[in-house]
């Protein structure tokens, strides 16, 4: 017998497991031990060694390699072991930055994994998909992806979309009744769920069967090939431009050979000279700490409540030029109260705050209570027509599930209904929620088997199904002018920023049909709560900064057009001539209509997922680079034709955080705005550094080019280019790589995401710069030499330190698109702290005996000194003043 042939009873039996309370915490931990982890098995960890070895695939290392080999034929013994053991060193950071980027994305990977609701014990848990096990029950919702394979237990026009597995794309509805027959496919057994399969609509039950390499993804999964690591597109454009940078430094190494050997120079000591230039100058290790400063980049976002899942996002973020934020529970609290009531004509309103229970009923400063005429059965009706629950953890009332259905409890409750009287009906069919209906309905049975429908939802929605109303001597006829008082109370609350739902009912026949076309019209209009949903605080100032950032901010929402206006204005978002569309006047309109006006739109009311597509791609076709949030199944395709896809970590669902490209942890809009000034932080990053490494080469292969082309000797030996490549190009440009915004980012306009690397004059200051790093260290050497022509390591020892100390310093320039002085310089305690260290090496091998026949140098005194840093301070001090 297969799981879709056992009854519910059996398949608890065989699994010894029940649906109420689902396994106990021994049994989970026995089965994990016998099953092992619910996880698909397809990646091979790459070994440590080979991440170490993979550093001398590198082609520089190898050129290295070759160059120890000839050197040490040749006998130059010290030559060959001091470029040994730089390559060893080099091979050592090299493996240590990628061991560090493997971890943090795995980290990254692990806080984005699913998660599954299971009963445990009797109570509803929440645990990573992965400590799944047989027999768990579970609960699903739209939007969910299913853990596990399942045998389904309950299905509330549960529909799932199989495609992962069958190739077939439409939802297929899902029952918890026995199949008999034999040898059916997946896509035949209705009462199964597959793992990696999603609920598209409705929500169920279930009992896990299969977890892991054993269910029917796992058999496919076995058979597939493990997926490629996609680069981002600035690592894609640094690889071309380490390109070309090859052959440039290859060429400009080349003449520096050359015009030495035609300047008399013997060839093995051009050689080696030429070896080691070609390495210095050429940025090979550009894309690795490109990597790393994006991880680490993704790591402080995190620290600010927002998950990266793709690493591209990182580097988009800082060109969005509008957001599109749903306003429920992004831009507000999501945490709704009912604060005005309306039933038989008459307003009523509710005090009380938050999901606390103490609060109570007025009409005209009067104190209502459960005889008001029709004010208990909405309540009811409310409280039966509801999905949420009312908790109490440490004296705190809180909602699980939607906050609207739990607004409505509360309500319930200030009037004294309880949740018991649920027991008291039975639920026949449910037709559930979702944002493109706009509301939702049941079919509920009294005790006495007397059934009747109840559909709440938006009033405009409502009211065009509604035939009568329940007025204080009961049901009347609906005329239009009475639509007409209730339409007024519907704006009347919606001014007030009020979220307004109308909630109505049939009595139905046992046999009526029960699909939603025949049930939910000729309603009764029952009555209007008009909820409060306050603003989060921190939204307003974030909305101003983005605007200061060139951002738009743009709400979305499904409430009504004057709901939405209210809080707009009251979030400063809506400017005097801000347009306000709502779904009805989209419809009308084509994409490219909507072009035309959508530089005006700052509200979308009303609308529907469906909508969102349109808004993301008219917004588009205008240039702009758009962020778009989103949270249900629905939202899924807007999200992903975005530029960044914006998912919610709290209330989102599986199949929108895996069409996201960045989880907000804690769906706020506020958090939206911390990333894209990270993102726009880590850009600015890595042009520090590109622009350090880049300055820091010209100069070095300048003062060769330069010192070959004046007769000179050669101002630098191989191994101090070596030394330097190594040292001073290396610490301070990790370190580069985590500096502090400079003050302004966030009053720039959204970089232009065709913009190149050398863009906004990076290119000359990277000449600028180079040139003089490379004249002044010349100068240093030619002082120098011509004074002892005979002690040529004394010159090359101040061309060596001259050098040095012009990139240290330089590297403080790097920091600031405008000047040096602009900030402070020991901010980043990072950078401080790699200059010292580089400093501290620098001494030793200047000062430190059995190194100095290494690295051809020799003592210098404070004369010495004080011409180098004079020297090499210019090249920063002399652009300080320029800003250019
Ligand atoms: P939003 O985008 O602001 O979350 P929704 O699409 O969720 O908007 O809701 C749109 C309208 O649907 C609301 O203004 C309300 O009238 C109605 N509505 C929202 N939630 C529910 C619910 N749980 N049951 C019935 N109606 C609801
Ligand atoms: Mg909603």
């Amino acid at each position: 017998m297969k799981w879709y042939q056992l009854d519910v009873d059996h398949v608890e039996q065989k699994l010894h497991v029940t649906t109420n309370r689902g396994l106990a915490e021994k049994q989970v931990e026995q089965r994990r031990k016998e099953f092992g982890a619910n996880k698909l098995e397809t990646e091979k960890n790459t070994s440590k060694w080979l991440i170490f070895f993979k550093q001398f695939q590198d082609f520089m290392v190898l050129v290295l390699l070759a160059a120890t080999l000839i050197a040490g034929l040749l006998g130059e013994y010290v030559d060959a072991i001091a470029i040994m053991v730089i390559v060893l060193v080099n091979s050592f950071l090299g493996f240590f930055q990628e061991q560090k980027a493997e971890k943090s994305l795995a980290k990254l990977k692990e806080m984005s994994a699913p998660v599954a609701n299971v009963l445990r014990d009797g109570k509803w848990e929440k645990i990573p998909s992965q400590d799944v096990v047989v027999g768990d029950v579970l609960r699903m919702n739209s939007g969910d992806r299913i853990p596990a394979d399942i045998r389904i237990t309950k299905s509330n026009s549960m529909e799932t979309e199989e495609s992962a597995l069958t190739g077939e794309s439409l939802p297929v509805m899902k029952h918890a009744t026995a199949i008999s027959k034999d040898h059916l496919d997946a896509q035949d057994q209705v009462n199964m769920g597959f793992m990696g399969t999603l609920v598209t609509r409705g929500s169920g039950l279930g009992i896990v069967v299969g977890t892991g390499m054993n269910t029917v993804m796992g058999q496919i999964a076995s058979l597939m090939v493990k997926t490629k690591k996609t680069i981002t597109p600035l690592e894609h454009k640094l690889t071309e431009l380490g390109k070309i940078l090859i052959v440039v430094a290859l060429f400009l190494t080349a003449l520096v050979v050359f015009v030495g050997v035609y300047q008399g120079h013997p060839l093995y000591n051009m050689f080696l000279a030429g070896v080691s230039l070609a390495v210095a100058a050429i940025p090979e290790g550009l894309p690795a700490i490109v990597t790393v400063a994006l991880s680490l980049g993704v790591q402080r976002m995190i620290k600010k409540k927002a998950i990266v899942r793709k690493l591209s996002a990182v580097e988009t973020l800082g060109c969005a030029s509008v957001i599109c934020s749903d306003k429920t529970g992004t831009m507000t609290e999501n945490q709704m109260t009912v604060k005005e009531v309306y039933v038989n004509g008459k307003n009523l309103y509710v005090t009380g705050d938050g999901y606390e229970i103490q609060g109570d009923f007025f009409a005209n400063k009067e104190k209502v209570d459960r005889d008001y005429p029709n004010l208990e059965s909405m309540l009811l009706y409310g409280l039966l027509c509801n999905n949420a629950s009312l908790q109490v953890k440490k004296g705190k009332y809180f909602v699980d599930g939607d906050p609207t259905d739990g607004a409505l409890l509360v309500a319930a409750r200030k009037l004294g209904l309880s949740p018991k009287v649920n027991d008291n009906f039975q639920i026949i069919k449910e037709i559930p929620f979702d944002s493109d209906r706009k509301r939702m309905s049941m079919v509920i049975e009294d005790e006495n088997h007397m059934r009747f429908l109840i559909t709440k939802g938006a009033p405009d929605v409502l009211l065009p199904r509604s035939a009568f109303f329940l007025g204080e001597g009961g049901r009347k006829l609906l005329r239009s002018e009475d639509k007409q008082t209730i339409d007024n109370e519907i704006n009347n609350m919606a001014q007030k920023a009020l979220r307004t739902i109308a909630i109505g009912m049939k009595p139905i026949s046992k046999d009526d049909p029960l699909n939603s076309a025949t049930l939910e019209k000729d309603l009764t209009f029952v009555g209007l709560c008009g909820m409060m949903d306050p603003p989060r605080k921190e939204v307003k100032t974030a909305i101003m900064e983005c605007r200061d950032a060139g951002i738009k901010t743009v709400m979305i929402t499904g409430d009504h057009e004057k709901t939405a206006r209210a809080i707009a204005i009251n979030l400063n978002l809506l400017p005097e001539n801000g347009m306000v569309l709502d779904g009805y006047q989209l419809n009308q309109m084509s994409v490219t209509e909507l072009r035309n006006v959508i530089d005006q739109v700052y509200v979308f009311a009303r609308v529907t997922p469906e909508h969102k597509l349109k808004i993301v791609q008219a917004f588009q076709e205008k240039g702009h680079i758009v962020a778009m949030t989103g949270d249900g199944v629905n939202d899924a395709p807007a999200i992903k034709a975005s530029d960044i896809g914006i998912s919610m970590g709290r209330s989102g669902t599986d199949v929108t955080k895996e069409a996201s490209s960045l989880v907000l942890m804690d769906d706020n809009f506020a958090t939206i705005k911390s990333a894209i000034s990270e993102g726009r932080n880590i850009y600015e990053n890595i042009r520090k550094f590109i622009r350090y490494l880049l300055a820091s080469n010209v100069g070095e292969i300048l003062v060769m080019l330069f010192a070959m082309l004046l007769a000179l000797p050669l101002p630098l030996v191989p191994v101090q280019i070596l030394w330097v490549n190594l040292v001073t190009d290396g610490l301070p440009a990790m370190a580069l790589g985590l500096d502090q915004s400079e003050g302004d980012v966030m009053r720039r306009r959204p970089r232009n995401p065709r913009e190149g690397i050398f863009a906004r004059g990076l290119g000359f200051k990277i000449i600028s710069r180079g040139i003089l790093i490379g004249v002044f260290t010349l100068i240093a050497f030619m002082m120098t030499y011509q004074d002892n022509p005979d002690n040529l390591i004394y010159g090359q020892t101040i061309a060596f330190t001259t050098l040095v100390m012009a990139q240290l310093i330089h590297v403080f320039d790097c920091r600031s698109e405008n000047s040096v002085f602009a900030r402070n310089p020991f901010e980043n305690k990072y950078l401080v702290l790699a200059v010292l260290s580089s400093l501290l090496l620098l001494l030793v091998v200047i000062y430190w005996e059995p190194l100095q026949p290494i690295f051809h140098t020799t003592f210098l005194n404070v004369r010495d000194w004080m011409l180098i840093l004079v020297l090499s301070s210019l090249p920063t001090v002399l652009f300080g003043f320029t800003k250019k």
